[in-house]
């Protein structure tokens, strides 16, 4: 299995970013990754000096052959493993409340047995995720820390270990890379941080022909996510239901007017994150309620 070592970073998804190898589809490939912070915060203190040039990273990217414009690219998410400590952050300005935080703060969080010591009195289960995820964007580059059609910055919390993403392809070899994990987050990202931490992550790339999405979707055992990210809520909201509604009259024959109705009564408009240039909400539709029409997304 080839790995990607943490020599191989990147800071925006882009065309003109050099591959650090080629994969054929259906390679299964290891990603070694820096946290958020580029592995830079070891104490709070260091949070004050941090570099901000050099902050979400992503590992790669990698070329996989045959990917070409309008195909699909499939990451199955096999593995996750984390570092046994990670780093939170608040910062004036930042997050949902970040105007009534008066000075930047990290905070080193330790990971033991499978479990986060927030402090001494609440102790928070693993949920591992990516936060960072992407290929190189149809025009210009896009900084890592920003979401987009592409993937890049989505920190949504279902990107995991057992699920499958997929994203659009709008460039030759897709130029695929990840980064920026989480031991957890919860929906929205509020303090703008989740527990950032290094780690290490097994993923199956395969290209998938003639079938063209416009913004990423998950796939996992229980659900399906359509994801849209966007200036506003507003904006997002309407783009991921849109995109679900899409799927489901295409791949079911409902009307929109049916699709939406069943949507309303049985789906879910969920937040990813709120705190990134741009915010991303995603929106839920549980596989038991489809099984009468499809088993298979792709
Ligand atoms: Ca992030
Ligand atoms: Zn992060």
């Amino acid at each position: 299995m080839k790995t990607i070592g943490k020599e191989y970073l990147f800071y925006s998804f882009g065309k003109d970013l050099k591959p650090a190898l080629s994969a054929d589809s259906g390679e299964t490939l290891v990603f070694e990754t820096k946290d958020c912070f580029s592995d830079q915060i070891s104490k709070p203190s260091d949070f004050d000096v941090l570099d901000w040039n050099h902050i979400n990273p992503a590992t790669g990217p990698v070329f996989i052959n045959g990917a070409e414009k309008g195909d699909v690219l499939k990451v199955e998410i096999i593995n996750i493993e984390i570092n046994d400590r990670g780093a939170m952050c608040v910062a004036p300005g930042a997050g949902v409340l970040g105007d009534g935080i008066t000075a930047a703060e990290a905070r080193m969080i330790p990971v033991k047995d499978n479990m986060i010591i927030f402090n001494d009195k609440i102790k928070l289960p693993l949920k591992k995720m990516i936060g960072v995820i992407g290929v190189a964007p149809e025009g210009d580059d896009v900084l890592n820390g920003t979401p987009g059609c592409h993937g890049g910055n989505m920190d949504t919390k279902v990107i995991k270990e057992g699920a499958s993403l997929y994203l659009p392809v709008f460039r030759t070899g897709a130029l695929f890379g990840l980064g920026d994990l989480h031991a957890a987050m919860g929906d929205g990202e509020v303090c703008v941080s989740g527990v950032e931490i290094c780690g290490k992550v097994t993923v199956k790339l395969s290209v998938i022909k003639g079938k063209t999405i416009k913004n990423p979707i998950v796939e996992d055992s229980a659900h399906i996510y359509t994801i849209a990210s966007a200036p506003s809520m507003e904006v997002a909201a309407k783009e991921c239901t849109g995109d679900m509604a899409a799927l489901l009259t295409e791949k079911t024959g409902l009307s929109l007017a049916e699709a939406t109705m069943l949507m309303s009564a049985a789906g879910n408009l969920q937040f990813s994150q709120v705190v990134d240039p741009l915010v991303t909400l995603r929106f839920a539709m549980p596989k038991s309620v489809l099984e009468g029409y499809f088993t298979a997304l792709f």
